[in-house]
């Protein structure tokens, strides 16, 4: 890039917050997994949205790609420049953009701008009582706006709904600069085309997001949580169904994780895990019962969930966290289970979903279309049971190297789509697409939607500056 373009840039942010240094870079061109090879020749760091309009503005005229970053906590290489890339994407970091505008307790409404970390949100509602129900394992780091740009899911959907589902208004820098005002606080506003649900899930294809209004839910005043052990997935579908029906909207969570996943948590876990349930069982579930009234009135509903599936022989055992303490342990062993999968060596991951009554079947049929393949893999499943998203992944074998395992890697992703294709399921159930899953989205969608979603980018984007190569080509 030529350096009076990048003095124009860094003329806009202010020499501080313009990072042009390889070590100054590197953080921001790093994906946690270390699976892309992006660069970038410079990182700005805006702290208002004039500053943002100003930049798109600068790279419209001088088509420079910009690459809008949050957290990058992501995991498709959405907030990354292109790996094939040419080192002339330069990168958009929203993290100074980091206040709460507003809290408005009456309305339960939270307004923000896009680089508040998830966990200071969450923290913020506390305060007032009420609750951000959006909660994820990364939610020390990421930020809404990346939340809200790749419709993050997490483990409270099943009760509060996708990030979608929580937000009411949006304010967005467009890839011609314009600021878009869409901050309503309207529950009710039927006045044309949605188009923050544009920007929900484009991954920053469509504009940059900088503020947004979220919506706020009355705190459970009791929870309670257990850990299940099951014979088998079909076991886990029934036991979900029974939850639904006995306890109806107070069921805020049902994650769902096979044997050898727990005992990869249990084995490398970096805080002090005990395993909640003696002896070893093929398949576990954490039940989360909320109550608005009481913790008592929780742990009734959860009682009655689990007496009766004993009774009904669904479950083999069970046991109720005993304090606080023992809850967040039981959390702590679902929310570390991919990252315990690393010291396992090589894996091969798939976030899908599937209709959740279709979800045995597909284990079954995922488990020998993968085994067929590679005999010795160990599959390592586990996820939303209740959202019918399973983060598919599939350790190397004992012994083998990654290289060899990795041979396989494409042959293995082809058999796990074509059975969720078999189940009509998608291939990204929370993740997003961004560079990982591009090609193969192009080859699977409808293709009137795809023209569709074409006609979008080319709209907002006719220049093809804003985050390109993510989610279409
Ligand atoms: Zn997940």
């Amino acid at each position: 890039m030529h350096s009076d373009l990048i003095d124009q840039f860094t003329a806009i942010v202010g020499k501080r917050y313009a990072l042009d240094t390889e070590s100054d870079i590197e953080p921001y061109v790093t994906d946690m997994r270390g699976r892309y090879d992006a660069k970038s020749p410079l990182v700005l760091r805006p702290g208002t949205v004039e500053e943002i309009s100003d930049i798109m503005k600068l790279a419209g005229k001088s088509s420079t790609p910009v690459i809008p970053q949050g957290g990058n906590t992501g995991l498709v290489g959405a907030g990354l420049p292109l790996s094939e890339g040419t080192n002339n994407e330069i990168m958009l970091s929203l993290g100074r953009l980091n206040r709460i505008i507003d809290v408005d307790a009456a309305s339960n409404t939270m307004t923000v701008e896009s680089g508040v970390i998830l966990e200071t949100i969450q923290n913020s509602a506390d305060e007032v009582d009420l609750l951000f129900p959006l909660s994820l394992g990364a939610q020390g780091t990421c930020q809404i706006g990346g939340n809200i740009s790749t419709n993050a899911g997490g483990t409270g959907v099943l009760a509060y709904g996708n990030t979608r589902d929580l937000v009411m208004g949006l304010e967005a820098v467009l890839p011609n600069g314009n600021i878009w005002n869409g901050l309503t606080r309207l529950r009710k506003d039927n006045t044309g085309y949605d188009l923050k649900n544009l920007f929900i899930g484009a991954e920053g294809t469509l504009g940059v997001i900088t503020k947004a209004v979220l919506k706020l839910y009355p705190k459970p005043r009791g929870q309670e949580v257990a850990y299940v052990a099951l014979e088998s997935a079909e076991a886990a579908l029934s036991l979900l169904n029974d939850a639904k029906n006995k306890a109806g909207n107070s069921l805020t969570a049902f994650e769902f994780m096979a044997g050898i996943a727990m005992e990869f948590t249990l084995k490398h876990a970096q805080s002090k895990i005990r395993r909640p349930i003696e002896g070893s069982y093929p398949w576990y579930a954490l039940i989360e019962i909320s109550s608005s009234s009481s913790a008592q009135e929780a742990r009734n509903v959860l009682e009655a969930v689990l007496e009766s599936a004993f009774e009904d022989g669904i479950i083999k055992d069970a046991v109720l966290a005993e304090s606080l303490e023992q809850q967040r342990m039981f959390w702590t062993l679902r929310e570390d289970m991919s990252f315990a999968q690393k010291p396992e060596g090589a894996s091969i991951k798939h976030d899908i979903s599937v209709p959740v009554g279709s979800i045995p079947d597909f284990i079954k049929a995922a488990d020998k279309a993968v085994l067929d393949i590679v005999p010795e893999a160990r599959i390592v499943n586990f996820g939303h049971l209740g959202d019918g998203n399973l983060h598919y992944n599939i350790s190397q074998p004992v012994g083998w190297t990654v290289a060899e395992y990795f041979a396989h890697e494409a042959a293995v992703h082809e058999a796990v789509y074509a059975q969720v294709a078999f189940f009509n399921g998608s291939i990204s159930a929370e993740h997003g697409i961004g560079q990982m899953k591009r090609d193969k989205l192009a080859k699977i969608k409808d293709p009137t939607a795809l023209a569709m979603m074409r006609s979008i980018k080319q709209a907002l984007d006719p220049k093809g500056i804003m985050n390109p190569g993510k989610v279409i080509g």
